[in-house]
């Protein structure tokens, strides 16, 4: 199948409003290269494109863990750190994961493929690339991303980035209720509570401190629980909390899912009033050998719920829901409230990507649906994902176009929304802007 000139073109020359990254600051970068292994940070040279969503493959391939490690560390040069991945490489460059990182060393150091003669060049390259300014520039000039949406995982509740006109940040509402952590949150907000009334009014603290200046709500509970999210009244959960926070292991598990539901609806309720978008992981896990699919397919079901209940909100499910995007098509056809985010999807499986856009566009409302979300912790790998998501979406445009059902004047039009009209209509990045720039001038 040949992809349509006129819509690769259209395709490439529309910025990307990316709604799910995972970045660090740019900052914790330039001092990554300073602190070296105390930061947290893996080295900035070849180990940095294996370190987040490649680094499974390669396990899941059959590399030994203690050997990935190593690529990530401080103690290796490039051409060894590449003899440990060399054997298992041939295994994942075909896959998504693969892919992104493939496209991304194109783009970015101008090579077509790793290989032992080139790892050190492209590790040099990568390291002096890293100064200050270089984030908008992959961003904005190699990825051609408006804005990116940030899920800190630097800091439980909100990171008060430097840079708030590029990377629009997410409030998690995780360690605030449905995976109630309340030192994560009093480490980071210095608040603190002994009831549930008060706990309430350090949910109220955080959206009133960061929801005017967040872009969305961002929840990943998916990972540790259902979303089967029951109502539950202030006045059951109050002994329960009152417990918890006493002696946490003195509440069942069954007490602490109520006392979860209860947390969860309430942030829900929070985020309708400051008008944020709810993000929701649905789906596929992260890492490897632990996802347990006999919860995970309940989650398109479970969120029949969540719509019913918050008529109001306005729910962004994450990651098509993969591998069960179907349902989530039909659940952003019934309810008003639902968005789908094709957020990670695009290198978590390519093809089924394509499958999964014609298909919703054939069934749902053009607007519900958001195209792009890199989802990554290094910005090396943003360009190499947007690219493989150009490439689907080109692809899904196209054929829809060979098979007739739409016309090069409607793709024109559907491929702003997709990429990035159906962003800037769900998520208030003009508003935003300015909230970060009010705070800035009265402090
Ligand atoms: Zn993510």
């Amino acid at each position: 199948m040949n992809i349509n000139n006129d819509i690769r073109k259209l395709v490439n020359d529309t910025p990307f409003v990316d709604t799910h990254t995972h970045l660090w600051e740019e900052s914790t970068r330039l001092a990554a290269l300073e602190e070296r292994r105390g930061s947290g940070i893996p080295a900035s040279d070849i180990g940095m494109l294996f370190s987040h969503y490649t680094d499974s493959d390669l396990i899941v391939s059959g590399m030994p863990e203690a050997d990935l490690k190593r690529v990530f560390g401080y103690d290796l040069e490039p051409k060894d750190k590449w003899a440990l991945i060399a054997p298992y490489y041939e295994r994942v460059r075909l896959t998504g994961y693969g892919r992104h990182v493939r496209a991304s060393v194109r783009m970015l150091y101008g090579e077509e493929d790793i290989h032992a003669g080139n790892v050190e060049a492209i590790s040099e390259k990568l390291r002096a690339a890293v100064k200050p300014g270089y984030y908008r520039s992959i961003l904005r000039d190699v990825a051609n991303v408006e804005y990116a949406h940030v899920n800190s995982l630097q800091t439980p509740v909100f990171m008060e980035t430097d840079m708030p006109d590029l990377l629009m940040q997410d409030l998690s509402t995780v360690a605030l209720g449905s995976g109630l952590d309340l030192t994560a949150v009093r480490n980071a907000t210095g608040k603190d509570a002994d009831t549930l009334k008060e706990w309430h009014g350090v949910i109220d603290w955080c959206f009133k401190t960061y929801g005017p200046r967040a872009i969305a709500t961002k929840n990943q509970s998916a990972y540790t629980r259902g979303l089967d999210y029951a109502p539950v009244s202030a006045a059951e959960a109050a002994p329960i909390f009152a417990r918890y926070r006493k002696k946490p292991g003195s509440v069942s598990p069954a007490e602490l899912k109520a006392l979860q539901d209860h947390l969860a609806h309430y942030c829900i309720h929070k985020a309708t009033e400051y008008r944020l978008p709810v993000k929701l992981h649905l789906g596929y896990f992260a890492g490897h050998g632990g996802m347990p699919l006999h919860r995970v397919r309940h989650n398109a079901g479970d969120m029949c719920l969540l719509a019913q209940e918050h008529r109001d909100a306005r729910f962004d499910i994450f990651h098509i829901n993969y591998p069960y995007q179907d349902e989530v098509i039909a659940l952003a056809k019934h309810y008003p409230n639902t968005w789908v985010d094709m957020c990670w999807a695009w290198i978590i499986n390519p093809e089924a990507s394509v499958r999964f856009l014609k298909e919703f566009l054939m069934a749902a409302p053009a607007n519900k649906v958001l195209c792009f979300g890199a989802d990554v912790l290094p910005v090396e790998l943003v360009p190499g994902h947007a690219a493989v998501a150009r490439k689907g979406i080109a692809q899904a445009i196209t054929e829809l176009m060979e098979e007739k059902w739409i016309s090069m004047d409607e793709a024109e039009t559907l491929i702003q929304r997709l990429m990035r009209g159906n962003a800037l209509e769900l998520f208030d990045h003009d508003g935003k802007i300015a909230a970060w720039g009010g705070e800035r001038a009265a402090s």
